[in-house]
């Protein structure tokens, strides 16, 4: 028997628990996660009597991890209604364009309404940019079709995704089919429509996908089949140092009413970048500076119960994003009653609706207290939907202070160099958001690896 211990009960973690308590003979696995609960940013609140994800709620379907894993545990998965979305740009409510790739329109007629007669007159007049290594995909983007673009389109989109700044996020680990564009010579309006008729061609299959009962419901059923499967699992147990003992790894954990040290013969370190650089430190200063260099994001969501008799104006539509060019407190908004038909159903008298703050580097709006903050949302939903929203019955507030990593330029390098410093411990493996993609796939992609390295190191 081989123990290996996980750092971090995220969806990384508890992911690799299960594709090592799946896929391996003869182990025991114990995951050690640091607060009360398991899941990291997959999380439920209870808002005006009805439980709501306050944290991740849906999973690309079109990547294979995150419905594998639902299929695995045998939990049926439930789509978004395919209600539009809209941009909440120059004081009005535009319809989201279609066709574009990550807002690189296929043709600049996409963008008519959003932008004004000499924006997409530069859009028209795209230029052709040469690149040496990886770029900002906002710089990449502004070089060939101009900043209306980035403003009004690329930058809410990429919001939605990394809570950063398109400008600074690296075009090679977030958007590469546009840097392979740009160093093949390809236009990226070309990129756009070519990805966008593939899309097209699977029109019927779903983008999205969630569980009865929200995402936040997964952690809890993860955690009981990997009970189950007889995965130990430790809340309130935060490790604070990994080193190297004999063949093996120990580990210190708890705290100081509860100090543990633990001796196994691997470790996944499944926690998000800075922490991880902390616990090796010791263990490979070279791998722990890289990563302690990663950047993250933090922000704030606000759920809001209102009385459905007074909320048609959020029906037929997923919600709007924020352009951060036209200052607002905002930056995206989520009609979740309308996105997600089991809401409606589960309760037809309230109409559920969140709200985001935050961006990298942007905190100010974070350090207001949980009811000031509440009431920047609705006084922006209000200004977005003019006397049609009416007080609501119930708010809750989430914080997520670190909730995104940044993939800054040369972020696909970084982690490689990190790969290479750690290549001397084949029984040390990292996974999670801060490396090859923040969306929850991803995270569940990287576990897999994480534990598949594991597994053939102690072969
Ligand atoms: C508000 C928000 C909404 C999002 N929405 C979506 C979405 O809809 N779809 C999507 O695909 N992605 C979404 N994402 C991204 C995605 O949810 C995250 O990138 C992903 O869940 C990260 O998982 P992880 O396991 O890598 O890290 P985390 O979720 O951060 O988990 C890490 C865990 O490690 C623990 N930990 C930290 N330090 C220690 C330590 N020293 N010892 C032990 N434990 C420790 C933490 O307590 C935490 O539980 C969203 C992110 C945020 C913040």
């Amino acid at each position: 028997m081989v123990s290996i211990a996980i750092v971090g009960g995220g969806i990384a973690g508890l992911a690799a628990a299960w594709q090592l308590s799946t896929h391996a003979d003869s182990v025991e696995v114990i995951v050690l996660e640091g607060s009360g609960t398991a899941g990291g940013k997959l999380r439920s609140a209870v808002v005006g009597g009805q439980s709501v994800d306050v944290g991740a709620e849906s999973v690309l379907a079109r990547r294979p991890e995150a419905v594998q894993l639902l299929q695995e545990l045998g939990l049926p998965t439930v789509h978004p209604d395919r209600v539009g979305a809209s941009i909440w740009s120059r004081d009005a409510l535009h319809p989201m364009p279609a066709g574009t790739l990550m807002g690189v329109p296929g043709k600049p007629a996409d963008l008519e309404g959003l932008l004004s007669e000499d924006e997409l007159a530069r859009v028209a007049d795209e230029h052709s940019v040469s690149v040496d290594g990886d770029v900002a995909i906002g710089v990449l983007i502004e070089r060939a079709l101009g900043s209306a673009v980035v403003d009004r389109l690329v930058e809410p989109l990429l919001g939605g995704v990394y809570a950063g700044h398109a400008r600074e996020l690296s075009a090679r680990a977030c958007m590469p089919a546009l840097l392979t564009a740009a160093d093949t010579g390809e236009s990226l309006t070309a990129v756009a429509r070519r990805v966008s008729e593939a899309s097209t061609a699977r029109a019927g299959e779903p983008v999205f996908a969630s569980i009865e009962g929200g995402l936040g419901q997964l952690p809890s059923v993860l955690v009981a089949a990997l009970q189950e499967r007889g995965v130990s699992i430790r809340l309130d147990t935060p490790v604070t140092e990994i080193a190297v003992e004999g063949s093996g790894w120990r580990l210190q954990a708890g705290g100081p009413v509860r100090d543990e040290s633990l001796t196994v013969d691997a470790v996944l370190c499944a926690v998000p970048a800075a922490p991880t650089a902390r616990l090796l430190r010791s263990v490979a200063p070279d791998a722990a500076a890289a990563l302690a260099d990663i950047d993250y994001a933090s922000m704030a969501l606000v759920t809001y119960a209102f009385p459905s008799a007074e909320s048609a104006a959020f029906a037929g539509s997923s919600g709007f994003l924020v352009p951060p060019v036209d200052g607002r407190n905002i930056k995206a908004s989520t009609f979740s009653s309308s996105k997600w038909p089991r809401l409606g159903q589960a309760r037809p008298d309230l109409t559920f609706v969140r709200v985001s703050f935050g961006r990298h580097r942007e905190v100010a709006s974070l350090q207001l207290s949980d009811a000031h903050l509440a009431w920047d949302g609705l006084a922006d939903l209000r200004k977005a939907l003019p006397g049609q929203v009416p007080a609501p019955v119930a708010a809750h507030v989430q914080r997520w202070g670190g909730g995104l990593p940044q993939y800054a330029v040369g972020h696909v390098e970084r982690i490689a160099g990190v790969r290479e410093s750690l290549a001397a411990y084949p029984t040390l493996a990292l996974a999670g958001a801060a490396y090859d993609g923040v969306g929850i796939p991803a995270c569940i992609g990287s576990a897999r690896a994480a534990a598949d390295q594991l597994i053939a190191a102690l072969r």
